[in-house]
């Protein structure tokens, strides 16, 4: 089972380039944003406590996603393999996956960071906020709030990886199909 960690501020392309990883690799896909999303349409307690962080474009606390992802490492052990996409997300994130996963006799292949310039993230979310329906993509103020938290909180993950020899940057800007072929090669490599 290979797990893959795709890393990147949003707007990167991590979930556009997991649907094509996922679909040539037979690799499950595990967003949080995506599941935070579902469970706030569901309507649930969880759902209800993340709303009021993500419309901030702050991060949800650790606890509340760290549980949920628990939820489906456990229930999906036979797969070929994981891609994180928006997860980890702050070095507390990080060590509880490496955790879990070798509770379970797994662990990250390579965490793969998408490197896009500020100015073209904006765009690209502003864009995607005209027909995603995702209120955070839509409001400059919030997104700016997002990219902070990236800074602060989450650029660290990096190193984190760095330290274990399993973090490779490739560029995030240009041809998706391009971006793709170099994503496969580190998958492979691996
Ligand atoms: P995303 O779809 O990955 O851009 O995530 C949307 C929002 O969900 C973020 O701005 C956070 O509020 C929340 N979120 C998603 N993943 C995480 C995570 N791993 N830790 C904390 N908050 C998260």
């Amino acid at each position: 089972m290979k797990n893959i960690v795709l890393f990147g501020p949003p707007g990167a392309g991590k979930g556009t380039q997991s649907a094509k990883i996922i679909e040539k690799y037979d690799y499950l896909h595990l967003s949080t944003g995506d599941l935070l999303r579902a469970e706030r349409e569901a309507g649930t307690e969880l759902g209800l406590k993340a709303k009021e962080f993500m419309d901030q474009g702050a991060l949800v606390p650790d606890e509340v996603v760290i549980g949920m992802i628990a939820n489906k490492i456990n229930a999906n052990r036979q797969v070929n393999g994981i891609v994180f996409d928006g997860f980890p997300r702050t070095v507390a994130q990080a060590e509880a996956l490496d955790q879990m996963l070798t509770e379970n006799g797994l662990e990250i292949a390579k965490m793969i960071e998408l490197e896009v310039i500020e100015d073209e993230l904006v765009k690209r979310l502003l864009e995607r906020g005209k027909t995603s329906g995702r209120a955070d993509d839509q409001n400059e103020a919030v997104i700016r709030n997002r990219f902070k938290a990236y800074e602060n909180e989450t650029a660290p993950v990096a190193d984190y990886y760095k330290a274990q020899n399993k973090y490779v940057a490739l560029p995030g800007m240009g041809e998706i199909e391009i971006i793709f072929d170099y994503i496969c090669r580190e998958i492979e490599a691996c």
